[in-house]
């Protein structure tokens, strides 16, 4: 329960106001108001709710029911057997909870005790669709029904005949009287993205997912709409009069899962072939794990995993509850965004000055991280949020991207909430802020503000800047308080005497860091150029400028006697040649960079550079050159920064997000949203030996 809120019956009334309105919007409307892994995540903190104080479980709460209501439009049909829905577990400790939880009811129910193994399972991926419920009588298909409330559904015959893997007649000679199944209708990935490319140049609203896409799309009155989007259909489940005898032997009744999966596939049906048979929890966890990363290369989406218990007869004595089987669990993947509640909002104070709100929240698992910070970038971003004390926010992290705070859920807002903004003094040095004119930028200008001083360091000393290791955050902190470093040049004047006087340092770790820091002297003319923090200069344009002009001064020249030199550098532009001028202009800046050379770093080219340079010229691969490239998951025989050095080598450039400027995507292994969304964009995916191809061509 959140710390929050104090009264769990005020907390259950306004989740379930706001899950209410959220389910109206998605299965009614088709258009929903927040995300399936944000509204999953506030469904479970209502069932925590309502599990520790059951008086609180109301007729209308979300937890009762099943789905949606059946639209208008469409006749609603009984269900022969109800169309459950399925139980979740959000990691795999709480599927390992399931799995026990069944083994002792299996157990006690199972007649013959010493009967290995107790029961295998079946493990399918979880469509991310929508549910179908086929009737077909003496081998034709009769009926077509949505879930609805699981035990009515809209008809949408017409439609569902549309949707050319489902077969209008069972591929039997000599059918059951009836029989019934069940499956996921999905729009796959290409066809969704058709669907919104034609709905965005006719001006209509898009649709947020396929599943949305898809239940829209069952709800058209007119059947040639359906059949243009070309919908597909998986099926899972069968249900057949238990008398019936089958003449052919692979139609005998199945008595396990497995064998109905084949049933169906014989039967016509297109059964998804990732399925598998599991035969214990470390089956399971492989399948899991295997899953998460190579559903990313299939052309629908699933969210998740179905593990379902094989033989029939368990199946039975596992039993259902009024939602869902307790046979079968949905396993889904780590959500990338999710609701928590924000604890207090802090600033820091960046390098430059920067004032960054950050906003602090109850801890929450984002794809498979545990997560309590955000930062909200600017002013106008806190502004945009509408940001209160107390409020309920979303959070997302998709793979390697850091936090951000995407909305507050003012529906959850409590009534004691007040507006947050950004502080009027500096929360370090405490010199009134100030707000650069038309921009979201609010700055301590003050030049020795303690917190600039230290995010300054902290730069300098960075693994992609002088790497000078043994110098950690709260050593710098401690240095810059009780002022032993009032520069960075001052790094290199600190002594044995003066760092075994810091808490916790050795004289071993002390000795360790003088030679680190002298060594960094070493560091080539790019990184000592990056180093400087200058706005705009992140480690690539670093290296372009430094490729141009071989020393600082050669730099400070251009940018007053011939910025035009700097503005042809590929990738550089006037904001960037506009902050070098400002940086250079600055006299505090002119004199750090004097400070520096006396302290012996040169400020430029040195010669091992120069000979690796004249290498990498004649390197350039006309594939790389002016190309851009990002990288997702992690690659085999390189790391990360063994990749952009070659890229770069190689006349290339390295990103950290997708655009539609973006030449490839480069894919190792557990690759993350970025694929997705290069696939949206068509940018061209390539794995690791595809790279090494490419370099070698
Ligand atoms: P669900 O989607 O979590 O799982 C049940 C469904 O999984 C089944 O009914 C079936 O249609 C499907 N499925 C896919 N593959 C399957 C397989 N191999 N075997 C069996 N079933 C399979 O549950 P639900 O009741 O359909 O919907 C609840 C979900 O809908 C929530 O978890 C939430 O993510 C989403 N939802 C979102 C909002 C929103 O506002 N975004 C609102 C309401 C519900």
């Amino acid at each position: 329960m959140s710390v929050l809120y104090d009264k769990p019956s005020q907390r259950a009334a306004e989740l379930r106001a706001f899950l209410n309105k959220a389910s109206h919007a998605y299965y009614v409307l088709d258009n929903p108001i927040i995300e399936d892994g944000v509204y999953d995540q506030l469904y479970r903190e209502l069932i925590d709710i309502e599990n520790n104080d059951p008086s609180l479980v109301t007729a209308d709460s979300p937890s009762q029911r099943i789905g949606g209501i059946p639209a208008k439009g469409f006749k609603s049909k009984q269900h022969r057997v109800p169309l459950l829905s399925l139980d979740n577990a959000f990691n795999f400790e709480e599927l390992k909870a399931w799995y026990l939880r069944l083994e002792k009811t299996i157990k006690i129910k199972q007649v013959d005790k010493t009967e290995t193994p107790l029961f295998t399972m079946v493990g399918e991926l979880k469509i991310d669709g929508n549910a179908l419920a086929l009737t077909y009588s003496e081998g034709i298909l009769i009926s077509a029904t949505t879930r609805g409330d699981g035990r009515k559904g809209e008809e949408i015959t017409p439609n569902v005949r549309t949707i050319s893997s489902i077969p209008l007649r069972l591929h039997i000679k000599n059918p059951p009287p009836w029989l019934e199944v069940r499956g996921e209708t999905f729009i796959p990935n290409d066809k969704f993205i058709d669907i919104n490319n034609k709905r965005k140049k006719c001006g209509e609203e898009l649709f947020a997912n396929p599943r949305n896409a898809c239940a829209g799309t069952l709800r058209q009155l007119d059947p040639k709409v359906v059949f243009d989007r070309k919908l597909d259909f998986f099926a899972y489940t069968m249900h057949l009069p238990e008398k019936w005898e089958a003449q052919e032997n692979r139609y005998k009744n199945p008595t396990q899962q497995w064998q109905a999966l084949n049933w169906l596939k014989s039967a016509g049906f297109k059964v998804n072939t990732n399925t598998e048979l599991l035969k214990d929890l470390n089956a399971v966890k492989n399948f899991f794990d295997r899953w998460e990363t190579q559903r990313q290369t299939l052309p629908y989406a699933t969210d998740g995993v179905v593990i379902k218990v094989n033989e029939f007869n368990h199946q039975a004595s596992a039993g259902l509850t009024q939602k869902a089987p307790r046979w079968a669990i949905a396993l889904k993947y780590p959500a990338e965004e999710a609701p928590t509640k924000l604890i207090r909002l802090t600033y820091q104070v960046g390098r430059t000055g920067t004032i960054t709100p950050v906003a602090e929240f109850e801890p929450i698992t984002l794809a498979g991280t545990s997560v309590s910070r955000a930062t909200l970038h600017n002013a106008n971003r806190l502004t945009a949020l509408d940001l209160h004390s107390g409020d309920t926010i979303v959070v997302r992290k998709a793979g390697e991207i850091i936090p951000e705070v995407l909305r507050v859920l003012k529906t959850l807002r409590p009534t004691t909430a007040t507006p947050l903004k950004l502080p009027n003094y500096c929360p370090s040095c405490n010199t009134k802020l100030v707000r650069e004119v038309d921009q979201a930028i609010t700055r301590c200008v003050n030049n020795s503000c303690p917190a600039k001083l230290s995010g300054a360091l902290k730069h300098w000393v960075s693994k992609g800047a002088m790497d000078i290791d043994g110098l950690g955050n709260k050593m710098i902190e401690q240095l810059v308080e009780k002022g032993l470093v009032k520069s960075i040049s001052n790094l290199y004047t600190l002594n044995i005497n003066l760092l075994t006087s810091l808490d916790r340092v050795g004289l071993k770790s002390a000795e360790k860091l003088i030679t680190s820091i002298e060594e960094s002297k070493k560091q080539p003319w790019h990184k000592q150029l990056y180093g400087l923090g200058i706005n705009q200069i992140g480690q690539a344009n670093a290296k372009a400028i430094a490729n141009t002009f071989k020393s600082i001064s050669e730099l400070s020249t251009a940018t007053y006697q011939s910025p035009e030199l700097i503005n042809s550098i590929y990738g550089i532009g006037d904001e960037i040649t506009e902050s070098l001028k400002e940086w250079f202009s600055n006299q505090s800046n002119q004199k750090l960079i004097k400070e520096l050379q006396f302290q012996g770093l040169a400020l430029e080219v040195n010669k091992q550079e120069c000979s690796r340079s004249a290498i990498s010229l004649t390197a350039q691969n006309s594939s790389f050159v002016g190309k851009s490239f990002v990288l997702t998951g992690t690659l085999k025989s390189l790391s990360r920064n063994e990749a952009q050095i070659l890229i770069e080598e190689a006349g290339g450039k390295i990103s950290s997000s997708i655009s539609v400027k973006t030449s490839y995507l480069i894919t190792g292994d557990k690759p993350g949203s970025k694929l997705s969304k290069a696939k949206e964009l068509g940018i061209k995916i390539i794995k690791e030996n595809e790279f090494k191809n490419l370099l070698s061509s």
